[in-house]
């Protein structure tokens, strides 16, 4: 499998990452991807950038050293009623959001039955591109609902290269991803790849995603970072075209 796009990236301006846009690009080029997304962790978490930061993404060329550029955020969910942090109206003028958990956003220990529903509720957000990370042991849901509520919604998940680091604080990431894959592959629901990466090195880094995806024969149609117009009907950007 060739990944020719990275769903989820973050830049100097996420404040826990350490390179420019221009040098995450320039990375991304050079193991031939042709698009990269940035995604900058929205206002709640701490050390980001602020909500104007997200409001000014216009004026950034949306090609970067020979490849396409898709400027957006991973915002916050921040409770199981799938409340984010950006107005609707800033999401709508993005290129891609991915909606994801953090515990200093949404706190640990609600139940099941709470986090599955504030999956559910993002989901039907009409700017919620990406769920990202839907592998992290420590906020236990329902895979079945999800993938279900995935394909109603038109929403991607997410394999996320960063969650199988052996240092990631996410737990029991790979057979989460499993049980979700087998489950995508029974409802075919497609699925996006971010590495998530936090520094040049990591961008367009599938290595761990496509172990897992070999060790369990996922279907290459089902991947849609292979090829970005497999991609594009599922952001913002086509959207507006
Ligand atoms: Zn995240
Ligand atoms: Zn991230």
């Amino acid at each position: 499998m060739i990944f020719k796009v990275d769903t989820h990236s973050h830049t100097l301006a996420s404040g826990h990452a350490y390179n420019t846009m221009r040098e995450m690009a320039e990375a991304a080029a050079a193991k031939g991807l042709q698009a990269l997304a940035i995604t900058e962790h929205a206002p709640e978490m701490p050390g980001t950038c602020g909500l104007f930061y997200f409001q000014n993404l216009d004026v950034v060329p949306r090609e970067m050293c020979g490849i396409r550029l898709l400027l957006g955020a991973e915002v916050n969910i921040m409770d199981p009623d799938g409340n984010i942090d950006l107005p609707e109206k800033t999401c709508r003028d993005l290129d891609i959001v991915v909606a994801s958990i953090h515990p200093p956003c949404y706190g640990l220990g609600h139940t099941a039955e709470e986090n599955t529903r504030a999956y559910v509720e993002t989901m039907k957000k009409p700017y919620v591109n990406i769920i990202g990370h839907p592998d992290d042991g420590r906020f236990p849901f329902d895979y079945e609902v999800l993938v279900k509520t995935a394909k109603e919604t038109h929403t991607l998940l997410e394999l996320n290269n960063s969650s199988l680091r052996p240092q990631s604080s996410r737990k029991g990431t790979r057979e989460n991803m499993l049980t979700m894959l087998d489950l995508c592959r029974q409802y075919e629901v497609p699925v996006t790849t971010g590495s998530d990466a936090h520094v040049y090195a990591d961008a367009g880094n599938f290595s761990r995603v496509e172990e897992v995806l070999k060790y369990c024969a996922f279907p290459e149609e089902l991947v849609v970072t292979t090829d970005p117009e497999k991609l594009l009907p599922f952001l913002n950007l086509y959207k507006s075209l």
